[in-house]
């Protein structure tokens, strides 16, 4: 049975989560200062030392959670769940292994689940911030997670 679906909207004022492995951190601090014009114009989040870090380095306010190691990827994720953040910019190091690996792909997998736009690495980020559709709603289907919770209920 096809899985029924709700209309979510990406506001015109966007929660923009942000985070960098390690290797990344100064890419995205360049990045947030080229960009800085468009993001003060939004909400920003982001695990704790790349939240710090982006504030200390450019000014730009950013609520900072748990550093991604000790749970900070999966709280940026249940905050996409419970519809708070809705757009990711996360330069992961393709190079290196990370001992939260399952928590990384735990964000990817529920960011593709939720429809949420994220820029894995810095052309990506380009394209997305500058996107027509930074400055307007967005309209996007998601599971409607109260029907698929009974229609689970009634058929397993
Ligand atoms: P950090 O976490 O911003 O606390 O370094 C990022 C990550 O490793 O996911």
């Amino acid at each position: 049975m096809p899985q029924k679906s709700v209309t979510w909207t990406i506001g015109k004022q966007k929660n923009i989560a942000l985070i960098a492995h390690d290797s990344q951190k100064p890419v995205i601090i360049q990045w947030c200062e080229e960009h800085k014009d468009i993001l003060k114009e939004h909400f920003l989040y982001g695990t704790g030392t790349t939240a710090r870090m982006i504030t200390d380095r450019t000014g730009l306010p950013v609520r900072g959670y748990n550093s991604g190691p000790l749970g900070g990827d999966l709280q940026i994720g249940a905050k996409i769940v419970e519809g708070r953040i809705d757009f990711v910019i996360f330069f992961s190091d393709p190079l290196t292994a990370q001992p939260h690996d399952p928590d990384v792909k735990a964000l990817l997998r529920i960011a593709q689940v939720y429809d949420i736009p994220i820029a894995n690495n810095k052309a990506t980020a380009d394209f997305l911030i500058t996107s027509a559709l930074m400055q307007t709603e967005y309209d996007h289907e998601v599971v409607d997670f109260k029907s698929a919770v009974a229609q689970r209920a009634q058929t397993l």
